[in-house]
């Protein structure tokens, strides 16, 4: 038996009208405030995963995580810049720079994701070549000495070009200092998600969503303020009784569905007790640990380190010698799911490639287990909200669980 939050009288409401305010915030109004309060200093833009954000915050600028333009822009002008048959993130991407929305940034990393962000990342030089941009490459070998090497490598390159467009030179003691701050918002976000999973009636997966997501475009220890605030309110919300069954939700990492999918999952039955709509907070899993007593250790040696050896299993990293759907089943196991959602962006190549070998992994452990595909910019979920909750229905009905 679950419950759910009242929202009449619920204390957590001016904060999550906040980071609903924040996510809406689609001309980076946020990110002009900022800049206007520190002169001089660099807005980057990135791709949602893969970017590391405290390289960027110790070099004075601030990292703004792009996730298209969502369900509040037209696309005109951005669908002839791309084939019918990929995502939409790219399109509503190219939509909002041409409109001038992303103006307030001075540049934009492109990361590894996959095939579409690299043809965006081409596609950005030649339509915007005073703006600085990079893509970096990030490592599918995960041996310290061999990709760590190769992305410390690729980490110096952007900070040094950054530096030579007005970014302060990267120092191993800012650095450290971002990677301290970082570290506090990953303990505030490991939280808040303890809460979900243990009482998802007091923090809904689309409530956890909105807070994590607040933090795209202002410095971690903004973020982590704004986190601290809302747990230290969420006890105190009213509940009532709601029967619902624990899902994890995978395939959303880029993309992002939209908040009302969310709301409609949980409305069909769902608590989402974890899924990967937030990866970009999320990509190194735990603490990363500056160690500096290790012998010439660096802090972007730490950071690196992290990336090879805590990075959370998703489509698009490589996993070498582990046994495909492992990873999954042991979210499934410790968040004492009964059932998966494979929710991912229509023609997301990764998530869907990924999605068969995942299944074949969930059938043989017994896990019961649904999918449907999304665009950002979705507006009709009633047909969703049925196979969610004919989906809960059976997990009731007949069980699930690893
Ligand atoms: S939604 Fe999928 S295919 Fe599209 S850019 Fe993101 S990872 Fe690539």
């Amino acid at each position: 038996m679950s419950q759910e939050v009242t929202t009449l009288g619920d204390p957590a409401a001016p904060l999550l009208a906040r980071a609903q305010a924040a996510i809406e915030d689609r001309s980076l109004n946020g990110v002009k405030a900022w800049k206007a309060a520190n002169p001089g200093a660099l807005a980057i833009g990135h791709m949602p995963i893969y970017t590391p954000r405290p390289l960027i915050e110790a070099i004075g600028a601030l990292p703004v995580a792009m996730f298209g333009g969502g369900d509040q822009v037209d696309i005109i002008r951005g669908d002839s810049y791309f084939q019918s048959y990929i995502c939409h993130i790219p399109r509503s991407t190219i939509e909002l720079a041409l409109g001038g929305d992303l103006d307030a940034l001075d540049g934009v990393v492109f990361p590894a994701i996959c095939d579409v962000i690299r043809n965006l990342s081409g596609m950005w030089k030649l339509l915007f070549p005073e703006k600085w941009s990079a893509y970096l490459d990030v490592p599918q070998n995960f041996d310290r000495n061999l990709g760590g090497k190769f992305y410390g490598l690729e980490l110096r390159r952007l900070a040094r070009e950054l530096h030579q467009r007005g970014a302060k030179e990267l120092t191993d003691d800012a650095l450290a200092q971002a990677i301290a701050d970082e570290n506090e918002r990953r303990a505030a976000i490991a939280e808040l998600d303890l809460i979900r999973q243990k009482e998802p009636w007091r923090v809904r997966a689309s409530e956890a969503y909105l807070m994590v997501r607040a933090g795209a475009a202002i410095p971690a220890r903004e973020h982590t303020k704004l986190l601290r605030e809302f747990l230290g309110i969420a006890g105190d919300r009213k509940t009532r009784a709601y029967d619902n069954v624990r899902v994890v939700m995978i395939g959303s990492f880029c993309e992002q569905p939209p908040i009302d999918l969310l709301r409609a999952l949980e409305k069909a039955g769902c608590d989402i007790v974890w899924d990967d709509a937030q990866l970009g907070m999320r990509t190194i899993e735990g603490s990363i640990e500056l160690r500096t007593s290790e012998g010439g250790r660096s802090a972007l040696d730490a950071l690196v380190d992290a990336y090879c050896e805590q990075g959370a299993a998703t489509a698009s990293r490589y996993i070498g010698n582990e046994v495909k759907g492992a990873s999954l089943i042991d979210r499934v196991q410790k968040t004492g799911a009964e059932g998966v959602i494979f929710a991912a962006a229509s023609f997301c190549d990764p998530a869907l490639l990924d999605q068969p070998m995942l299944e074949t992994a969930l059938n043989v452990a017994g896990i019961p287990h649904t999918s449907f595909k999304y665009a950002e910019n979705t507006a009709q979920f009633q047909v969703i909200r049925e196979q969610a909750g004919a989906f809960s229905d059976s997990v009731r009905l007949f069980g699930g669980g690893a």
